[in-house]
């Protein structure tokens, strides 16, 4: 795959408050990258920085290894999707979409006024099928629910066909159901636009959903870079696993290569290179861990707790050390006493965060 983007020790200062403090990131042809993290940890600033409206303090930003210090917004292969998306009330969707194009004066075109409005009607139709939006060209922008008019942003925005589409939680305004759909289109728009996107949010589920490469922020440092599938399976870690999906988190000491020590007991893990006598960080998934009689487990506790999730009861377990939370498809009643178990597999061992 063909790189595109660079990010080479990127930092920014905002009067005195460091907000990115040295990234680098490589962004290749054809991915749906995501930017995530919580609140504030600079997954915008990062997002702005690659499209040209704000200059990093130091570092350097490369597009296909240009250096792109200097380069105006507008000069740049990208175009933006922003959460606000500013249609134009006064013109219809064909005219939204096609504005782009309109305002592209190239004065070493030679076709004529007709081949140009041709070509104009067919790249407009080209995307807002691409969008499913086909059959709504005349339609007054104000008769469109939100989710339509976040796919005419969409459109507007890939007419021109730009190498990267940058994608500032476009998504944001939308109700829960819309938004869900939403996800699965816009990764299928990607896939046959066949251009990169690079698209910020806080919202783990949407990343895992669209995503094939998650970066994970916080506090201005990238945390971990990976597929949805690595990122869940083997955080680097306790922000990382606490960030996506649910986890238990536990502070373990290693009493051998394969062999942990937390809560009291010993338990068999695997072989991760950790060292003899370090402190390490150590994460259950709740939907690795199962629940069975006291004599049958590792660590014996009693049900706290328990939540029906449609798929399967979230029930906490309070244990002398600790209330562990186990996602499982069977029922256990309030009060039970019970045991938890789980296999080496299943802890996930980390250095300390
Ligand atoms: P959110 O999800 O809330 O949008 P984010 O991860 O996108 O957060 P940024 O918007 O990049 O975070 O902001 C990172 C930090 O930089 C914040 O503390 C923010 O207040 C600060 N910041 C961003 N833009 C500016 C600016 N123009 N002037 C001063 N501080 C800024």
């Amino acid at each position: 795959m063909k790189k595109i983007i660079e990010l080479k020790g990127i930092t920014k200062e905002f009067g005195g408050q460091i907000v990115l403090r040295g990234i680098d990131l490589d962004i290749f042809e054809n991915e749906f990258v995501t930017l995530l993290g919580p609140s504030g940890c600079g997954k915008t600033t990062t997002l702005r920085i690659i499209g040209g409206f704000v200059d990093p303090s130091q570092g350097e930003v490369l597009f296909n290894g240009v250096d792109m210090k200097n380069v105006p917004p507008h000069k740049r292969p990208t175009n933006t999707v922003f959460q606000r998306y500013a249609l134009f009330p006064h013109l219809d969707v064909f005219e939204n979409v096609a504005f782009g194009l309109r305002l592209k004066k190239d004065s070493n075109d030679k076709r004529s006024k007709k081949e140009k409005e041709q070509d104009i009607v067919d790249k407009v139709t080209k995307y807002l099928n691409m969008v499913g939006l086909k059959g709504f060209e005349n339609r007054n922008i104000h008769k469109l629910s939100g989710g339509q008019q976040q796919r005419v942003a969409i459109a507007r925005a890939l007419i021109n066909e730009p190498q990267v589409l940058l994608l500032d939680e476009p998504l944001a305004a939308l109700d829960l159901k819309l938004r869900q759909e939403m996800q699965y289109e816009l990764k299928e728009i990607q896939r046959n636009a066949g251009i990169t996107f690079i698209f910020v949010t806080h919202d783990q589920e949407e990343a895992l959903t669209m995503s094939d490469k998650i970066v994970v922020m916080n506090d201005g440092e990238i945390q971990q870079i990976g597929t949805p599938v690595d990122i869940y399976n083997e955080p680097i870690n306790q922000f990382v696993a606490s960030f996506i999906g649910e986890s238990n988190l536990i502070e373990g000491v290693m009493k051998d290569d394969y062999l942990i020590h937390f809560d009291d007991k010993d338990y068999v893990c695997v072989d991760k290179g950790f060292k003899k006598n370090e402190v390490v960080d150590v994460v259950l998934r709740p939907e690795d861990l199962d629940i069975v009689s006291p004599e049958e487990g590792f660590i014996n506790g009693v049900v706290d707790s328990v939540v029906f999730k449609g798929v399967h009861y979230e029930i906490d377990v309070k244990t002398s050390h600790r209330t562990y939370t186990i996602h499982t498809t069977d029922f256990h009643e309030e009060g039970k006493e019970v045991s938890i178990i789980f296999t080496p597999e299943d802890i996930h061992v980390m250095e300390k965060w």
